[in-house]
């Protein structure tokens, strides 16, 4: 029996755990799907990454793009090399490649954790609280599984609800970018290198917000996901914009060598064009907003509305997009606090 049981060992999750686990006077686990960095090194490539196509775009003249994140202890950060060694704390338990299917409940309270590994099913009791912090993509399925979530939804998936909970797997925000295949031309005319990336702009606040939920109950099913990549047109409005401040900044050479991005491109040509290459950027948000709206799931103190012991920290509870990663992992510390000072 452990005091704490924390789902995901990213960005948010492998932090807080330590934290807990600082706590002589408590047993922590932490459950990863992914390898521990040891593994991750030996392997290199590829990196072990979640990646899930979306459903056909309409924003992106219908086209299926992918989203991507990553798994292994330590998360994204781990593929830097020595970013997460492995934990040695006593009182806490790591489970690494474990894959979190469903908390467990009694009524209305969060009593565990059901998780998969080397192909035997596995129940851990938390007698305290069960943390998700299995990122945007993977938290609101977690709850969904868990029958936690828009009922009709649920019942479509053929999942019985045990809480509806109406906002889980939607304002889904994912950033957008447009790589800018310039030719060599445009590079010198910039008075730039070329480096090994292409240039590109990145819409890092676009305004469209999607929406993720299961295709079945089986965890091994890849949930439905649509991110409704550039479906509000002031994204649309602001990356053109953008793309005709860039294409002006690079002069008479410049704009020979950018084609068909430059030349005397109307606005909807230049719409389509944009749509056509546009592509979602790094990092995902939403899916189990926090607020006190009837969309909110988690509350100010990252509790699950309607269960007890069940909190989220992760990008999921964002209503926007992290700067970064650090912005994420410091959902911790506060939840931390909240959770060892409740006995
Ligand atoms: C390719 C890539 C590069 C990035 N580069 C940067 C960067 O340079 N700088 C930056 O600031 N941000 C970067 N990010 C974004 C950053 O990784 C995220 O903002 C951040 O990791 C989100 O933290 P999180 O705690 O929400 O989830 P994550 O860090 O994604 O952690 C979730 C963890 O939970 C695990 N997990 C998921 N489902 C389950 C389950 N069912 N059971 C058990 N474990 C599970 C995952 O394997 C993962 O380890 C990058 C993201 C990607 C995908």
């Amino acid at each position: 029996m452990f005091d704490f049981a924390v789902l995901g060992g990213g960005a948010t999750g492998y932090g807080l755990a330590l934290r807990l686990a600082a706590d002589a006077a408590v047993q922590v686990a932490l459950v990863e799907a992914g390898p521990a960095p040891a593994a991750i090194l030996r392997r290199r490539r590829p990196r072990p990454a979640w990646r899930w196509a979306t459903v056909a775009q309409p924003g992106l003249n219908g086209r299926a793009v992918a989203l991507t994140a990553g798994k292994g202890l330590g998360g994204t950060a781990a593929w830097d090399a020595e970013a997460a060694p492995l934990p040695r704390p006593g009182n806490l338990t790591v489970f690494t490649d474990a894959l979190a299917v469903r908390v467990l409940l009694q009524g209305r309270r969060a009593t565990g954790v059901e998780l998969h590994r080397a192909g035997l099913v596995q129940q851990l009791r938390a007698a305290r609280a069960v943390v998700l912090c299995a990122g945007a993509l993977q938290s609101p399925l977690l709850l969904m599984r868990s029958g936690i979530g828009p009922h009709a939804h649920l019942v479509a998936a053929g999942v019985a609800t045990r809480h509806d909970l109406p906002g889980v797997g939607l304002q889904l925000q994912v950033p957008v970018r447009l790589p800018l295949p310039l030719r060599r031309g445009a590079f010198a005319a910039w008075g730039l290198r070329r480096s090994a990336d292409d240039l590109e702009l990145v819409l890092e606040q676009p305004a469209s917000r999607g929406r993720l939920g299961l295709q079945g109950k089986d965890p091994a099913q890849p949930p439905r996901l649509d991110p409704d990549l550039l479906s509000d047109r002031d994204d649309v409005q602001a990356l053109a914009q953008h793309l005709r401040a860039t294409l002006a900044g690079l002069g008479a050479e410049g704009l020979r060598a950018a084609r068909p991005w430059a030349g005397p491109l109307p606005d909807l040509a230049l719409e389509r064009l944009l749509r056509e290459h546009a592509e979602p950027g790094i990092g995902v948000a939403g899916g189990c907003c926090q607020g006190d709206g009837p969309l909110a799931v988690v509350d100010a103190q990252l509790a699950v509305r309607g269960i007890a012991g069940l909190h989220v920290a992760d990008a999921s509870v964002l209503t926007q997009l992290p700067a970064d990663s650090r912005a994420v992992a410091a959902l911790g510390e506060p939840l931390a606090q909240a959770l060892l000072r409740v006995a």
